[in-house]
């Protein structure tokens, strides 16, 4: 149980898969968040918390303007409107896949051969987050 301050990670440019598993597990112990927030039929992803590399808390912020849903814009058009509220379609939102760099914003060293000091925050580390856009928390409808 030591309490020393660590020194920071050296930067290293790397989407070695493992951070990706480190992110998801991050994301399951709640330490890494992930969410879209929707505002005037403009979806955000917002992922904040712990990078999976440096342990730095970070937030990545980004529009999520390339998802054009192909299920037809039949939304005005919603039939039964007064009757079971059952017919929510399944899979209305795919899954939104977003490519994380790591924005800490505490700089990291990048090495003995490199004086070059220029990456302003962030380990370099490069992880894949796969946000499913359900509402439900885990998604265990029968
Ligand atoms: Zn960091
Ligand atoms: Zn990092």
């Amino acid at each position: 149980m030591t309490q020393q301050p660590q020194p920071p990670v050296p930067y290293e440019q790397t989407s070695d898969y493992r951070w990706t598993e480190a992110a998801f597990h991050l994301l399951e112990s709640g330490s890494l968040t992930a969410s879209v927030a929707a505002s005037d039929n403009i979806s955000s992803a917002v992922v904040e918390g712990v990078c999976p590399r440096c342990v730095h808390h970070f937030t990545d912020r980004r529009p999520l303007t390339a998802v054009t849903n192909g299920l037809g814009g039949s939304r005005a058009g919603v039939p039964g409107s007064g009757g079971t509220a059952l017919v929510e379609p399944a899979g209305a939102y795919p899954p939104v896949v977003l490519d994380i760099t790591c924005s800490c914003g505490v700089p990291h060293p990048t090495g003995p051969g490199a004086a070059d000091a220029s990456a302003a925050g962030g380990c370099g580390v490069s992880f894949r987050i796969e946000l499913a856009a359900d509402h439900g928390p885990l998604g265990g409808r029968p």
